[in-house]
C-alpha cells in the first residue's frame, strides 16, 4: 500500500485515482474547482465514463478515496503526486503549461518529506526538467525526484486501459524512482518499459500524432476512393489484415477530435518548429484533418442544394462515443457551418446534449433519433453511437421530409440505403 496525491480531478487523474485505490492505495485527490470536489464528495461526477462513478463510490465508501481543495490536506504525508492537470493549446499551438506549474508549485511549498512527482500529463518534452526546477525553487528542505508517466487512456473505456494497459512508460533521470513507480503497476502484469524523461515524454506524443496519421491517411485515401469508384471502408478492411498494418484507426469519416489528439499533433509541431524542424507529414495530417469535417456539409449542400431553411439533424454530438466530452468535437463545427448556412439544426446524442447545449446554444436538442428524423430534409451522422447502428432506418425514413442520409462515419450499407429509399453519402465510398 502506498500513500498517493493525485492532482486535478478530470478524466486522468480520477480514473487514475480510482484505480490506484482499488489496486489497495490511500489515495487522495485535489482539485481546485471547489464545485467539482463538493460533487464528488457527494458521490457526483461531472462528466460520463463508463463504470467511473461506480469505482469512485466504493473506493471512497473503502475510505482509501478521498477529495479536497487543498494541497495541504493531500501533499504531507504522500509518498508519490501524481499530475493529471490539463495541458491546453497555448496561442501558438504550444502546450500551455500553466497549470502544471502552478501545481508544482503548490506541491512544493506544501511538503512534508519527500517525495516522487509523476507526471501523467501530455507535456512537452523536458517539462519534467521545468518541474523539477520549479519544485526545488519553492523548496529546499526535502528531496523530490520528478518522474515521466504518460497516460493513454482513452475516454469511453478508461477503467479497462488503465487497468489493462498495453504497455506503462516510465523514464525518468534517477532510475531508483522509476522503478518504485513501476512497482505501483505491478499488480496490473503489463509490461513496463523504462526510459530516460525525453523519450518517456516523446512517446506519448509519437503515439498521438502516428494514431492521428492513421486517420488522416485513410481520410485522404477516402477522398481518392470516391474518385475512382472504390469503397474506402472495404479498402480499410483489406489493409487492415496484413499484420504489418492492422485495423486500428483506419476508419474513414469526419476526422478526429477530442481534448487530445487535435492539440498533441499541434505540441508537436511547435516542439519541432522550435528546435528549427518543419514537420511537413504532422502539418498534412492537421490540414487533411480540418478539410475532412466541412466535407459533410458539401455533402448536404450536393443533395440538398442551398442549406437555408432546410432542416438538418445531427446523430451525435460528443467527439466519440461512450463519453460526453465535447472538447474539439466535430460536430460544433459542423453545427456552426449549418447554421451559418442557415440550416435549422436539430441534433441528438445519448450523453452530450448538456455540454452541446452550453456550447451551441441555437440548435434544437431533441431526445431521440426519431425526433430528429420527424421532418426532417436531411440527417448527418456525426458520432457512431452504437444505438444509431441498430435504427429502424425503414421507420426513420418515414419520419424525414426528405430521405437525405449523410453519414460521417460509414454505419450503413450504401446499397441497403438506397435500397430503402434513401438519397445516401457515406465518406469514401459511393
Ligand atoms: P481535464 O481538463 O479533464 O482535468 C484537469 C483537471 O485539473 C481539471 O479538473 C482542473 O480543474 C484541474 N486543475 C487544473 N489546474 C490545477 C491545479 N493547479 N491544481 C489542482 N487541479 C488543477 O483534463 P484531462 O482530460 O484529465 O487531461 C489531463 C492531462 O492528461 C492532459 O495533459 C491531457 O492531454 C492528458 N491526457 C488526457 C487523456 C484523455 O483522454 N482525456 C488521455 C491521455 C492523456
Amino acid at each position: 500500500m502506498s500513500r498517493i496525491a493525485v492532482v486535478g480531478a478530470g478524466y486522468v487523474g480520477l480514473t487514475t485515482a480510482a484505480c490506484l485505490a482499488d489496486l489497495g492505495n490511500e489515495v487522495c485527490v485535489v482539485e481546485i474547482d471547489q464545485e467539482k470536489v463538493r460533487a464528488l464528495r457527494r458521490g457526483r461526477l461531472h462528466f460520463f465514463e463508463p463504470g467511473l462513478r461506480e469505482m469512485i463510490e466504493r473506493n471512497a465508501r473503502a475510505g482509501r478515496l478521498r477529495f479536497t481543495n487543498a494541497y495541504a490536506d493531500a501533499i504531507p504525508g504522500a509518498e508519490f503526486a501524481f499530475l493529471a492537470v490539463g495541458t491546453p493549446e497555448g496561442t501558438n499551438g504550444e502546450a500551455d503549461l500553466s497549470n502544471v506549474q502552478q501545481a508544482a508549485c503548490s506541491i512544493a511549498q506544501n511538503l512534508g518529506g519527500p517525495l516522487v512527482v509523476v507526471n501523467k500529463s501530455t507535456v512537452p518534452i523536458g517539462t519534467g526538467d521545468v518541474v523539477s526546477d520549479t519544485v526545488r525553487r519553492f523548496n529546499t528542505h526535502f528531496p523530490v525526484e520528478v518522474v515521466s508517466n504518460p497516460e493513454f487512456l482513452r475516454e469511453g473505456s478508461a477503467l479497462q486501459d488503465f487497468m489493462k494497459p498495453d504497455r506503462v512508460v516510465i523514464g525518468a533521470h534517477n532510475r531508483e524512482a522509476a522503478e518504485r513507480v513501476a512497482k505501483l503497476y505491478e499488480p496490473l502484469q503489463s509490461p513496463v518499459l523504462i526510459y530516460n524523461l525525453y523519450t518517456a515524454e516523446m512517446v506519448k506524443y509519437a503515439s498521438n500524432a502516428f494514431l492521428a496519421a492513421r486517420i488522416s491517411f485513410i481520410n485522404e485515401i477516402a477522398r481518392i476512393c470516391e474518385r475512382v469508384d472504390a469503397d474506402a471502408k472495404r479498402v480499410a478492411e483489406g489493409m487492415g489484415l496484413d499484420r504489418r498494418i492492422g485495423p486500428h484507426f483506419l476508419d474513414a469519416g469526419i476526422g478526429y477530435g477530442g481534448s487530445c489528439f487535435p492539440k498533441d499533433v499541434k505540441a508537436l509541431a511547435a516542439i519541432a518548429e522550435q528546435y528549427e524542424y518543419h514537420p511537413e507529414l504532422l502539418h498534412a495530417v492537421m490540414d487533411i484533418n480540418r478539410d475532412q469535417r466541412t466535407l459533410v456539409v458539401d455533402k448536404l449542400r450536393e443533395c440538398l442544394g442551398s442549406l437555408r431553411g432546410q432542416v438538418v439533424g445531427m446523430l451525435g454530438l460528443a467527439f466519440k462515443p461512450n463519453t460526453d466530452d465535447m472538447r474539439e468535437a466535430p460536430s460544433i463545427e459542423i453545427g456552426q457551418a449549418l447554421l451559418k448556412r442557415g440550416a435549422v439544426v436539430r441534433a441528438y446524442d445519448p450523453a452530450a446534449v448538456e455540454k452541446a447545449r452550453a456550447i451551441m446554444p441555437e440548435v434544437d436538442y431533441r431526445r431521440n433519433a426519431q425526433a430528429v428524423a420527424r421532418g426532417a430534409d436531411a440527417i448527418v451522422v456525426v458520432t457512431e453511437w452504437n444505438e444509431f447502428k441498430q435504427l429502424d432506418l425503414h421507420r426513420l425514413k418515414r419520419l424525414m421530409r426528405r430521405p437525405v442520409m449523410v453519414d460521417g462515419r460509414n454505419l450503413y450499407d450504401p446499397e441497403e440505403m438506397r435500397r430503402l429509399g434513401f438519397v445516401y453519402r457515406g465518406i469514401g465510398r459511393n
